[in-house]
């Protein structure tokens, strides 16, 4: 019998983590569903995604970690393993923002280097983790395609914000992170891909609504509307459920055109 895939996604609580887990347990998948400190959003999670998935044999699982820390990781991973015996695939979600938008001039060293441990370092070093256990063979893969590895990085990987620069920074590098494991996992049955959300209505961005409501109205975004988890899980969806087979280390943009330079 062929086992029922897992997919471990980071940041799973709440916002486009939350709308992943949803769409991967309508798939099929079994979720480990990490979090980093709030646990009653974490079993809300579990709640919708036993309700969206179609088998009774499907599992969801809240696993505590943060993921800019090392031993957490690896109790994440040894958790992961210990509740499934398995990962198929891996979406580096989680993400925070800076705690205080502060122009260029003034970006603090701690904001700094908070934002490229949690942004950048974590999950490369997550992947680096989950490749490692992948390339020990201790298992094939269940998904279509074979393991997949996908990474939620911002349009701000390429989009200059100077109030919070070392955001666009940790998704530039994250956005390399990317293309480089997309190269090293190839040969070995792993496809990697970008996911580049825009706007999206979540908790990150409830502090700002009004100025991008303004910005939304006035044409920033083409399709002219906000973005929702739900877009970011059905694109991730499609990839879990094998629809990009001959695809690896690209960029699929989630931002509405956002990303088309316009005259
Ligand atoms: P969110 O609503 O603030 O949710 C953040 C999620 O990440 C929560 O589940 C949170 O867990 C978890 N998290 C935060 N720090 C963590 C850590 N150190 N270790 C493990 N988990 C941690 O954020 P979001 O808007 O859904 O953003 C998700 C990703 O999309 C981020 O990488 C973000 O940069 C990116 N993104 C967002 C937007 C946007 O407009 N919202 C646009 C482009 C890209 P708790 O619930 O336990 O706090």
């Amino acid at each position: 019998m062929t086992p029922i895939p897992v997919v471990l996604i980071t940041g799973a609580s709440r916002g486009l983590g939350r709308g992943i887990a949803i769409q991967a347990a309508a798939e099929g998948l079994s979720v480990a569903i990490n979090y980093a400190s709030n646990a009653a959003a974490a079993e809300d999670t579990v709640e919708r995604c036993r309700r969206a998935a179609p088998h009774e044999a499907q599992r969801f699982v809240p696993v505590k970690a943060d993921i800019s820390s090392r031993d957490d990781r690896a109790a994440m991973i040894a958790q992961t393993l210990d509740a499934f015996g398995r990962i198929d695939a891996l979406v580096n979600n989680a993400g925070i923002a800076p705690r205080v938008r502060a122009d260029l001039t003034e970006t603090s060293e701690a904001s700094f280097e908070e934002l490229l441990r949690v942004n950048l370092q974590g999950p490369f070093f997550l992947t680096q983790a989950v490749a490692n256990h992948w390339l020990a063979k201790h298992h094939d893969a269940a998904l279509p395609g074979g393991f997949k590895v996908i990474f939620v990085t911002s349009i701000s990987a390429d989009t200059a914000s100077i109030n919070r620069g070392e955001y666009c920074i940790s998704k530039a590098g994250l956005a390399m992170t990317s293309q480089l494991w997309a190269v090293r996992l190839a040969a070995e049955g792993v496809q990697v891909l970008e996911l580049r959300p825009g706007i999206m209505a979540t908790d990150m961005t409830s502090g700002v609504k009004d100025k991008y409501d303004a910005l939304i109205a006035e044409g920033l975004v083409p399709q002219r509307r906000w973005g929702s988890a739900e877009d970011v899980g059905r694109a991730v969806r499609a990839v879990l459920a094998g629809h990009f087979p001959f695809t690896t280390g690209d960029v699929i943009h989630l931002d509405g055109g956002f990303h088309i330079r316009r005259l």
